[in-house]
C-alpha cells in the first residue's frame, strides 16, 4: 500500500524536498541544522538518485556512480554533512589511459599531467603552464561563447593526441563536447587538475548510510516510494506538493528532479512566463549511459596495476559522435579492488561505463532490448579480456543498464546521466523568481553536475531558502 510510505506525515512542512540525489539530501540536511522542518521525498526504494548502489547474491556491491570526484568533496563534506564523511575520501592513484594514440598511467594531477604533456607529448612548458593557468583563471561570469575545441586549438593546434589526453575523462565524467563553452570545461578540469581523483571508502552504500544518519539525526523527515506528482502553485506561490494522492503543504518546495520534468509536468507550463516555458523547453539534455556489472568470483583476484580508472578506446582518434554511438569503441572502467569496502568480505568488481543516446534503446521491443543488453555484455566481456584475462570463467555476476534504467530509476527524462546541458543552469536559476518558495537544485551545465557539481549546488540553493524562508517571516 504505498500510503503506508507517508504514515505519520505531518500536514505542512517549512520545506519539502523533491529527490534524494546529492543536491536534494545536501539541501535537505542544511535546512534542517538551521532548525527548518524538511520533509524529503523519494520516489525510489532507495536513496542517491544516480549515486546510489545495488547488491547482488554472494555479497556483491555495485556503485552506480562512485568512479570519481575532485578533491573539493572533502571540504564541502565536512562543511555540510560530516567529519567522518570527509575523512572516508580517498585518492584514486592509478588512472590510466589505453587507446591507438597512447597508453600510460597518471596520478591524474598538475604536477603528473604537465609532467606527461612535456616529457611524453613534447610541448613546450610555457605552453602546458598558459593552458594550466588559463583553465584555472576560468569562472562562471566570464565569456561563455569560446568553445572548448577553441581553446585547445588556442594551446595545442593540431594535437589530436594532447586532446583526447586533456578532453575523454572529463567527457566520461558529465558528457561535454569540444562544442560546449569552454568554460564549462575549465572549471571541472581544473577542479580535478587540483589534487587528482577521489572517492569513497566503504562505498556509496556506507555513504547513504551516514548521510541518511545525519538528515535523521537533524531531523529531517525521510520517505522513500513516495513519488511526488504535483507542486501546488498559489497566486504564484509554492503551496505545497501532491503525492500518493495526499496534499502536503509547504512554505518552500526545492525539486532536485529533472529541470524540465519539475517545470513542464510537476508544476505545469500555466504557472510560468510564457517567454520562461519556452527557453526551459530550449533546454538540451545531457547524454545518458551504458553501464555493465562485473562481480568475479570470491578468491578471484584483479592486479592493483590494473589500474583504477581506465580510460580505453579503440577509436583511431577522440571524437564525440564516437563515444555516443551504439558502435561502442571507447569504455571507461572502474575497479574495485577490496580496498574500496574494507569492512566486508574481499571482493574484485569491474564497472564499465559508456556514455549512450536514449534514442537508440528507448523505443526497441522487448525482445530486441533484452538481445541488445546481451549483446552489450558481451562485447564488454571480449574489450575487457585484455586487462582481465579469462574474465568469462572467473565471473560470478554480469548484468548491463541502458538509458532505460537510468530513466526508471530516476524518472529523469530520456535517462540523461548529467541533467541538462550548460543553458539549464539559468533556467534552474530563475524557478524561484517565476514562483514564489519554489527552487530547482540538481544537475544542470557541466559545472553543476557531478558528485561535487551537484553537491555544491544544494549548498547554494539550501542558503536561497533559508534566506528566503527569513525574508517572508520579516514581512509578515
Ligand atoms: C553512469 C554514471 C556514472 C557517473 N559517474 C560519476 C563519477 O564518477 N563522478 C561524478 O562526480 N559524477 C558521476 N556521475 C554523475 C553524478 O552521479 C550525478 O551528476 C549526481 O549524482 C546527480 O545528483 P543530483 O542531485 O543532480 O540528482 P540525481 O542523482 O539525478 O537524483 C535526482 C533524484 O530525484 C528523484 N526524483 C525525481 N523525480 C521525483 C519525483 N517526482 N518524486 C520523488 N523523487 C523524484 C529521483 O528518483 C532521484 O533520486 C555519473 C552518472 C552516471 C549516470
Amino acid at each position: 500500500m504505498p500510503r503506508d510510505f507517508l504514515q505519520g506525515v505531518r500536514d505542512h512542512y517549512d520545506v519539502v524536498v523533491i529527490g534524494s540525489g546529492l543536491a536534494g539530501l545536501t539541501v535537505a540536511n542544511i535546512l534542517a541544522r538551521h532548525k527548518r522542518h524538511v520533509l524529503l521525498l523519494e520516489q525510489h526504494y532507495k536513496l542517491g538518485g544516480l549515486a546510489t548502489w545495488f547488491k547482488r547474491p554472494k555479497g556483491h556491491i555495485f556503485d552506480i556512480s562512485l568512479h570519481g570526484f575532485p578533491h573539493g568533496m572533502v571540504k564541502s563534506c565536512r562543511r555540510y554533512w560530516t567529519q567522518e564523511i570527509a575523512d572516508s575520501i580517498v585518492q584514486l592513484k592509478n588512472i590510466r589511459f589505453d587507446n591507438p594514440m597512447f597508453s600510460l598511467t597518471t596520478t591524474f594531477n598538475r604536477d603528473d599531467f604537465s609532467r606527461l604533456l612535456v616529457q611524453t607529448f613534447k610541448i613546450d612548458p610555457n605552453t602546458v603552464q598558459a593552458f594550466f593557468d588559463t583553465a584555472r583563471k576560468m569562472n562562471f561570469y566570464d565569456d561563455q561563447t569560446t568553445t572548448t575545441r577553441q581553446l585547445f586549438d588556442r594551446f595545442f593546434p593540431g594535437r589530436e593526441d594532447v586532446i583526447r589526453l586533456l578532453m575523454e575523462p572529463i567527457t566520461y565524467a558529465n558528457g561535454s563536447t569540444l562544442e560546449d563553452p569552454a568554460i564549462s570545461y575549465g572549471i571541472v578540469f581544473s577542479n580535478f587538475m587540483s589534487k587528482g581523483v577521489f572517492t569513497f571508502q566503504g562505498g556509496t552504500d556506507r555513504l547513504l548510510r551516514l548521510m541518511e544518519n545525519e538528515l535523521r539525526h537533524n531531523g529531517v523527515d525521510v520517505r522513500i516510494r513516495c513519488n511526488v506528482e504535483k507542486i501546488r502553485v498559489h497566486n504564484g506561490t509554492t503551496a505545497g506538493v501532491l503525492v500518493h494522492g495526499q496534499e502536503i503543504g509547504a512554505e518552500a518546495v526545492v525539486s532536485n528532479g529533472n529541470l524540465k520534468s519539475t517545470i513542464l509536468r510537476l508544476v505545469g507550463e500555466d504557472y510560468f512566463d510564457r517567454g520562461f516555458v519556452e527557453t526551459a523547453k530550449a533546454v538540451r539534455l545531457n547524454n545518458s549511459s551504458t553501464q555493465v556489472y562485473m562481480a568475479l568470483k570470491p578468491g578471484e583476484q584483479i592486479d592493483e596495476s590494473t589500474g583504477d580508472l581506465l580510460f580505453s578506446s579503440t577509436a583511431p582518434a577522440f571524437r564525440t559522435e564516437l563515444l555516443l554511438s551504439p558502435e561502442i569503441t571507447s569504455r571507461t572502467y572502474s575497479f574495485y579492488y577490496p580496498r574500496t569496502r574494507p569492512h566486508r568480505p574481499p571482493r574484485h568488481l569491474i564497472v564499465s561505463s559508456t556514455n549512450a543516446r536514449y534514442e537508440d534503446w528507448a523505443f526497441l521491443a522487448e525482445e530486441e532490448y533484452q538481445a541488445r543488453k546481451q549483446g552489450l555484455v558481451e562485447t564488454t566481456l571480449e574489450a575487457i579480456e585484455k586487462y582481465v584475462p579469462n574474465i568469462r570463467e572467473r565471473l560470478d555476476h554480469v548484468e548491463a543498464a541502458t538509458p532505460r534504467t537510468f530513466e526508471h530509476y530516476t524518472r529523469h527524462i530520456d535517462g540523461a546521466s548529467f541533467g541538462t546541458k550548460f543553458e539549464g543552469l539559468a533556467v534552474s536559476r530563475d524557478v524561484s523568481n517565476q514562483i514564489r518558495g519554489l527552487f530547482h537544485a540538481g544537475s544542470v551545465g557541466i559545472i553543476m553536475s557531478g558528485w561535487l557539481g551537484a553537491m555544491n549546488y544544494g549548498v547554494i540553493v539550501a542558503n536561497e531558502v533559508e534566506n528566503y524562508l527569513m525574508d517572508r517571516v520579516a514581512t509578515f
